[in-house]
């Protein structure tokens, strides 16, 4: 892939999570509090959940947010499509479907059974 065309598609990815990311901070009850938001009664006690939930969305929001502003720091670099791992290349095939993808397919299964 050209890494034009990676860019362009990496800050898209980027502006997204930005966007979902301020989103879902907005819907944080802590804020929503303060902002004085109507809070039904009958919904207090699913609040938690709801919070724990928005958490766990946003810590994964963050984290691909980091994979594709690491992405792009490696175009800067002209390392990008090259495995972070053992410096093959990436089949064109897997950043095509993830341009942020940093490393082979074999690196990232290593990767994934080590955790
Ligand atoms: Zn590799």
């Amino acid at each position: 892939m050209e890494t034009t065309v990676a860019r362009k598609r990496l800050e898209e990815m980027r502006d997204d999570l930005d966007r979902s990311i301020s989103i879902l901070q907005g819907e944080r009850p802590a804020s929503v509090a303060g902002a004085g938001y109507p809070q039904d009664s009958a919904d207090a006690g699913s609040t938690l959940s709801e919070t724990d939930r928005t958490e766990a969305i946003l810590h994964s929001a963050r984290g691909q947010r980091d994979e594709v502003l690491a992405a792009l720091a490696r175009i800067d670099e002209n390392t990008y499509g090259r495995c972070v791992d053992c410096g093959g290349d990436i089949p064109e095939g897997r950043l095509d479907a993830r341009p942020d993808a940093a490393r082979c397919v074999s690196c990232q299964a290593k990767r994934a059974r080590r955790r």
